[in-house]
C-alpha cells in the first residue's frame, strides 16, 4: 500500500466510524460500512471503487492547507478547476499587484506602436526587473525596438486580463469552510438539509445559490483557525476561520456557515446590519461549552451534548 493510499484509508476508516456512531445511536437514519463524499454525498463501499475516493485539502494545498478529509475523484476535479483555482489565482494577482518580493507578474508593454509581451519579477531590494523573452514575442520586432529604445520613451504597460471569476473565487473560501466543518464535525451537522444550499453551491459554480456577504478578511491571528459556534439570538451559525498563505503573504478569511436553527440567508443579513449600525467592533458570542479538542467525532457524550444544545437553540427560537 503506497503511503498515500495509507493516508486515504486511515481517513476513510475514521469516518466510517463517525457515520456508524451516528446510526447506532440514532442521530441519523442511513446504511453503515460507508464513507460519503461530503460534496456529492454519494457512498462508497471503499477508497477505491468507481470514481475513487481523493484527498481533499482546506483550504488548498497550493494556500498551504493539508487533506485531512476525502472527495470523490470529480467532485474533487471540479471543485479543484471551478473553483480553488480562482482563489489562488487571485490571491497570486493581488500579491503582484502590489510588487511583493518573489512574485511574477505578466504584463503587456505598448513600445513605438508595437506590443510585447513581458514578465516583471521583484527582487529583495524592491527593484522591478522587466523581461521580454524572445519565446512570447516576434524575436525581430522586439530586437529592432529594443534597439530603437532610448531613455524617455514613454512605454504603454497594461496587465493582461485577470482569469478570476470573483464569484468563484467565493465559492472557494465557502468550499474551504464546509470542508473544514466536515474534518471537525463529521456527519453530524453536515448531513442536515440546512447543509444543501451549500452543497449546491459548490455543485454548480455557473449559478448563484449562497447570500451574498458571507465572508469576510478579519485581522485575527493565525491561532484563531477553527469552526466556532457564533450563538447570539437570531446570529446562530458557524464561523469557519482559516488562513491562506501564498508563499509571500498570508490572510486570514472567515465564512459563515448554516446551523438548522435559522435560514442562513437570514443569519447573514442580520449580521451585516449589526456590523452596519455597531461598526466592525461587535461582540459575538461563541458556543459556552466549546473547549479545545472536542472529539465530535468519535466521543458520543460530547457529540449529545453539542445536539442537545443545538435542539434547546431551535426549539426557543
Ligand atoms: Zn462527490
Amino acid at each position: 500500500m503506497s503511503k498515500g493510499e495509507d493516508k486515504r484509508q486511515i481517513i476513510f476508516d475514521k469516518y466510517k466510524t463517525n457515520l456508524n456512531l451516528l446510526i447506532d445511536n440514532g442521530f441519523i437514519k442511513g446504511c453503515k460500512d460507508f464513507y460519503l463524499c461530503p460534496i456529492c454525498l454519494r457512498p462508497h463501499q471503499d477508497i477505491n471503487a468507481d470514481d475513487p475516493l481523493t484527498l481533499e485539502d482546506a483550504p488548498p494545498k497550493s494556500l498551504g492547507g493539508t487533506a485531512n478529509t476525502l472527495t470523490c475523484k470529480s467532485c474533487n476535479n471540479t471543485a479543484g478547476h471551478k473553483i480553488d483555482f480562482h482563489l489562488t489565482e487571485r490571491l497570486r494577482e493581488i500579491d503582484s499587484a502590489k510588487f511583493i518580493h518573489g512574485t511574477e507578474t505578466i504584463v503587456k508593454v505598448n513600445i513605438n506602436g508595437e506590443t510585447f509581451q513581458g514578465k516583471i519579477t521583484v527582487a529583495e531590494d524592491g527593484t522591478m526587473t522587466m523581461f521580454h523573452s524572445n519565446k512570447n514575442n516576434h524575436s525581430e520586432k522586439l530586437e529592432k525596438t529594443m534597439q530603437q529604445l532610448k531613455g524617455g520613451n514613454i512605454v504603454d504597460m497594461n496587465f493582461l486580463k485577470s482569469r478570476v471569476i470573483p464569484e468563484n473565487l467565493e465559492y472557494a473560501l465557502l468550499k474551504t469552510g464546509y470542508i473544514m466543518t466536515f474534518e471537525k464535525f463529521g456527519y453530524s451537522l453536515v448531513l442536515d438539509n440546512c447543509f444543501d444550499i451549500v452543497r449546491e453551491q459548490l455543485k454548480k459554480p455557473e449559478e448563484r445559490i449562497y447570500p451574498d456577504n458571507f465572508w469576510f478578511s478579519p485581522p485575527y491571528p493565525k491561532t484563531m483557525q477553527g469552526v466556532y459556534f457564533l450563538c447570539d439570538k437570531g446570529l446562530e451559525c458557524l464561523i469557519a476561520l482559516f488562513n491562506l498563505d501564498t508563499g509571500n503573504t498570508e490572510r486570514m478569511f472567515g465564512t459563515l456557515l448554516p446551523l438548522p436553527i435559522n435560514p442562513i440567508s437570514d443569519v447573514i443579513t442580520n449580521l451585516n446590519t449589526k456590523f452596519k449600525n455597531e461598526g466592525s467592533e461587535i461582540a459575538l458570542t461563541l458556543y459556552p461549552l466549546e473547549q479545545d479538542n472536542m472529539k465530535y467525532l468519535d466521543n458520543i457524550d460530547e457529540l449529545k451534548a453539542m445536539t442537545d444544545w443545538l435542539d434547546k437553540r431551535k426549539n426557543h427560537r
